[in-house]
């Protein structure tokens, strides 16, 4: 883990540049979520849709990491055709829970060899099957174990960590949960990525506590559009999120014509991010799920801010 190898700098690998580049500057950025595919013979579409993402040039895009680190090379090979071929910076996830230190440290060398220089450091959820195991034997029970591994591995990584405005399933309070938050940014985590949210005040709130308690990184809120009715129920039961009464109308009404459902959940997508900009928060990520058309509409909505500095 420790031995430092020369950079490797071939295609567009020197020009990809590390995240927080882009989230300290003042401009308007917005950023896109993609996943991987499940399995080989998904590999086309997923990378024709990804690559259409691309093609809107975000300021970066995030590809996740199958749970259990199934489709691990996937990821790796999404992140690294975006980054190739389209310029556009690529941050690729990483999980530990279900992994031994030995797979774990090898895929760090990987992303390193690919040139990757963004890693989303995250536990991973708890499956049934691994709930049953003996807990005392896993090598890995939190996020910010790897988060240390990383800073460890001697690469200069940009890492990310996940952050829950509205408490993360397993802990017991906001308190508790914040604590473990500065944890994972003491240990090294450059930036945060929020859980979905559909209520932007509960992340006002929540960036006023995890200020208070000293987390001074840049955060990414994250939005999730949801363009038809089915999403809804996956997206609570995912993230737990909080759905204001103003977006359940808009289901309620427009849920059963699917046009009108893609429409309505676009825009009330993108009035949260302006609402979000609005308020200072500059950096906005967008869980895309693999939709070009989505991230299509929503960038030319925001086409005349992005990239803008108000100078505030
Ligand atoms: P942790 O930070 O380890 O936190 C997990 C729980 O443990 C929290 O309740 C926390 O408060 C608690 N905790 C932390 N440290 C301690 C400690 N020292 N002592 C006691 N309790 C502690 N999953 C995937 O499989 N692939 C992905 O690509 C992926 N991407 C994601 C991206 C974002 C932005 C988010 C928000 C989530 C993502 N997830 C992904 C889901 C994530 O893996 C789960 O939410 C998981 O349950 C927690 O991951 P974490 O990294 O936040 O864990």
């Amino acid at each position: 883990m420790k031995e430092e190898r020369s950079k490797p700098k071939t295609g567009f690998f020197a020009e990809n540049m590390k995240i927080t580049d882009i989230l300290y500057k003042k401009n308007m950025s917005l950023s896109f979520e993609v996943f991987p595919p499940k399995a080989e013979t998904g590999f086309d579409s997923v990378k024709a849709a990804t690559e259409e993402i691309a093609g809107y040039k975000p300021s970066f895009m995030s590809v996740t990491y199958g749970a259990g680190g199934g489709t691990s090379r996937y990821t790796l090979d999404s992140a690294k055709n975006i980054m190739d071929k389209f310029s556009v910076p690529t941050l690729a996830h990483l999980t530990c829970v279900s992994s031994d230190k030995a797979t774990v440290h090898e895929r760090i060398e990987e992303l390193y060899d690919a040139g990757i220089e963004n890693i989303m450091a995250l536990r991973g959820d708890l499956t049934p099957e691994l709930e049953k195991t003996d807990r005392s034997k896993w090598d890995y029970r939190y996020a910010v174990e790897l988060i240390r591994e990383l800073k460890e591995s001697g690469h200069d990584f940009c890492i990310g960590a996940a952050c829950y405005p509205e408490i993360h399933p397993e802990s017991k309070d906001q308190k508790n949960d914040i604590l473990h938050l500065k944890e994972k940014v003491d240990a090294g985590a450059d930036f945060l990525t929020t859980q979905m949210i559909f209520d932007n005040n509960l992340f006002f709130n929540f960036m006023y506590k995890i200020r208070e308690a000293g987390i001074t990184v840049p955060v990414l809120p994250g939005i999730m559009p949801i363009t038809n009715a089915n999403q809804v129920e996956r997206a609570i039961k995912l993230s737990g999120a909080f759905m204001p009464q103003r977006f359940k109308s808009l289901v309620d009404y427009f849920g059963s014509d699917p046009d009108s459902m893609k429409q309505a959940g676009i825009a009330y997508a993108t009035d949260q991010i302006i609402d979000l900009y609005a308020n200072g928060i500059t950096n906005v990520h967008v869980y895309s799920m693999n939709k070009p058309d989505i991230a299509k509409a929503i960038s030319d909505n925001l086409s005349d801010i992005l990239g803008k500095d108000f100078g505030k």
